[in-house]
């Protein structure tokens, strides 16, 4: 599959050193948000290349039923890489210099970015949590593979403090003074579910393989905070519906 490379690809290429209002993507075509008349119920109509958000594997999902796989071991290999992080106007984005990835299903997927969602957009047995962070990977042939981590309420997490604590308040992007680790995101045990879906966001691309940690970390109340106020939106798509889909733990 040949595809973006990031989750919200169309409106990170739409800055470029300015920050624009809310909803204006000059030279974008019709803008896609997550509510009202561009919400997720409107994206399949509002351009033709988003037609794949009415397929029959889209994310996120509610994991439940799932069916005990045996799944091996994800083998991570993340150094600290986090060197910019992006306001694009639907969610704070952490971009990853070359170099570190996972490697599944015998292939090797670099991480591109790690960005997140308010709620989650996955549930875990019909549970939504707080926040939830996409880990944003692809192969040397665009195919992506994205893994999830969850968030509670609790103590705060490092990385999302060194990450959050320079965005922009408006649509742009910072330097990172010091380069952020992806590893900070993942809990120690990594267990996890395997599900196959599709990007959350237009153009809702289908074929990425979803890693869903199942050990929540936490963020704190500030953190949170934080992320929402300078959003000022809830940035998570409706659950969408399993079809035929298993769901492997
Ligand atoms: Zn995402």
């Amino acid at each position: 599959m040949k595809t973006t490379m990031t989750l919200c690809a169309a409106a990170v290429m739409a800055i470029s050193g300015v920050a624009y209002a809310a909803g204006e993507h000059p030279g974008h075509g019709p803008h896609w948000g997550y509510k009202g008349d561009t919400g997720p119920a409107a994206w399949t109509k509002l351009k033709p290349e988003f037609s794949a958000c009415a397929g029959k594997n889209q994310s996120p999902v509610n994991l439940t039923g799932t069916i005990d796989a045996q799944l091996p071991a994800v083998a991570f290999n993340y150094k600290a890489g986090g060197t910019e992080v992006v306001n694009n106007g639907h969610t704070i984005q952490v971009n990853y210099e070359a170099g570190n990835g996972i490697s599944m299903d015998g292939m090797q997927f670099e991480l591109k970015q790690f960005h997140f969602h308010s709620p989650s957009e996955n549930q875990i047995n019909g549970k939504s949590f707080p926040l939830e962070a996409h880990l944003v990977h692809a192969d040397k042939d665009g195919d992506l593979a994205v893994v999830s981590v969850v968030f509670d309420l609790g103590p705060s997490n490092p990385a999302v403090g060194a990450a959050w604590g320079q965005m922009p308040k408006a649509e742009g992007k910072a330097a990172l003074p010091a380069k952020v680790s992806a590893k900070g995101l993942l809990p120690a045990n990594r267990d996890y579910y395997r599900y196959n879906g599709s990007l959350t966001t237009p153009p809702c691309s289908e074929g990425v393989r979803w890693v869903v940690m199942k050990k929540p970390m936490t963020i704190s109340k500030e953190q949170l905070e934080a992320f929402k106020t300078t959003l000022g939106f809830d940035n998570n798509r409706p659950v969408q519906p399993l079809n035929a889909r298993p769901i492997l733990r």
